[in-house]
């Protein structure tokens, strides 16, 4: 894995959310992305080398509203960036995690994602992305 690419954040409002990250790091997200797959609107933030991604969902088959439902807002994932997500899923799979996804699947910010089940994880949803070109 190369370095966290992104953590990603449950809210409720993301235009609320959106204000208030604002105030945090002094500067506003570069980009909003709907995720029809997930049924997410996403915004990201630049915060030095990585990002924040903030996530609400866009009805109750959402995972971020089970999510927040069930834990209220807050940290949902950690996002790893790898050079080749086949070559790792196949490295982690062996190590024993659950991948959610058996293939990669198309996220937000133009990458190729597959989470890791928290169960296998200590309770932290992993997401590794790789850049697409
Ligand atoms: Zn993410």
């Amino acid at each position: 894995m190369l370095k966290v690419e992104h953590i990603g954040i449950a809210v409720k409002d993301l235009e609320n959310s959106n204000d208030l990250f604002k105030k945090l790091f002094g500067k506003s997200h570069y980009k909003i992305e709907s995720v029809d797959s997930e049924h997410v609107n996403t915004s990201f933030f630049k915060v030095g080398r990585t990002k924040i991604e903030l996530l609400e969902a866009t009805n109750e088959n959402s995972a971020i509203s089970k999510f927040i439902e069930k834990r209220g807002e807050g940290i949902h994932h950690i996002a790893f960036e790898v050079k080749d997500i086949h070559k790792e899923m196949k490295r982690l799979e062996k190590e024993g995690f659950r991948l959610i996804n058996e293939k990669p699947k198309k996220g937000a910010d133009n990458k190729l994602v597959c989470f890791l089940h928290p169960k296998s994880s200590n309770g932290v949803l992993i997401e590794l992305c790789q850049e697409m070109k």
